[in-house]
């Protein structure tokens, strides 16, 4: 029996370790939130949509006969997350946590530490400032209790209904972001703040090198705490090694 694999995914680690089992003995199955209308193309076989909680995680282990849980989610999913490691535990399935490490702040960055996008809105501060928004749609509605900032505003999806605030500009696009894309959007919109998540990564940092250039502070959210008593790596070479191992120790003649 060829060991089924279930990576909860929506990002690019995650397609990148499914393109890195998918030519092997292996079932492998990335779970999408369904969030995103045209979700990037994945190499291995997609399923989309909640599973209603940890419970349902756990009965879709069952059912499914997944043998190996890899949680390569964003590192601010964290119902998920935590829905992950509680199914594990109830099914008894070997997990992993495959999280990017964050952003650290080097020579020329001016960073803010905020808790979360409610907290961000309010540091924003009284005066009126030009703010990049490239916190992802979930994250927007705080912002409206400070409509005297002028938002511009980033996603991969509309934002649908749209920000309720005077002074709102739409952009579409989805990454990666090199860094003169994004010192582009700042200087054309004259943007004097920018508020980002600290995901990590090449992807989504081209904002924090361009901030960092122009001088811009950023308004970054602080991580969320990991799940307590998971086993955690940072890069797919890793999460691959920690697959062969575990299969190796379920099947010591070699699967
Ligand atoms: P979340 O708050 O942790 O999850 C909310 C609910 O969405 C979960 O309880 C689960 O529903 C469902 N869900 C989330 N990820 C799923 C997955 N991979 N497969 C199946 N169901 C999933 O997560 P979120 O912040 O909404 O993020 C949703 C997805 O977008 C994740 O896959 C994440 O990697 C990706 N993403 C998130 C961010 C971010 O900043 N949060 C950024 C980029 C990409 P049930 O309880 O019904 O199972």
């Amino acid at each position: 029996m060829r060991p089924h694999i279930l990576i909860l995914g929506g990002t690019t680690e995650a397609r990148e370790l499914g393109l890195a089992l998918s030519n092997r003995e292996l079932i492998t199955t990335m779970s999408l939130a369904g969030r995103t209308a045209a979700p990037a193309a994945q190499p291995v076989p997609v399923r989309r949509g909640g599973f209603g909680g940890a419970e349902g995680l756990a009965e879709y282990l069952r059912t499914q006969r997944v043998d190996f849980l890899i949680d390569a989610t964003h590192p601010y999913a964290q119902t998920i997350s935590a829905n992950a490691a509680q199914a594990a535990l109830q099914t008894n399935t070997p997990m992993l946590a495959l999280r990017r490490p964050p952003w650290t702040a080097v020579d020329g960055d001016v960073w803010i530490d905020v808790s979360d996008a409610k907290d961000a809105a309010r540091a924003l501060g009284e005066c009126p400032r030009r703010v990049f928004l490239a916190v992802g749609r979930q994250e927007l509605a705080p912002f409206a209790t400070a409509p005297q900032h002028h938002y511009v505003i980033r996603s991969v999806d509309p934002v649908e209904p749209p920000l309720d605030v005077p002074h709102a500009h739409y952009i579409l696009a989805r990454g990666p972001f090199t860094e003169s894309d994004d010192r582009a959007v700042l200087e054309a919109f004259s943007i004097d703040a920018v508020v980002a998540k600290n995901s990590g990564g090449a992807a989504t940092y081209g904002k924090i090198a361009a901030a960092r250039l122009l001088g811009v502070p950023v308004f970054m959210f602080s991580r969320p705490p990991a799940v307590p008593d998971c086993i955690c790596v940072a890069t797919v070479a890793e999460a691959v090694a920690w697959l062969d191992h575990e299969i190796a120790l379920a099947d010591p003649r070699g699967v």
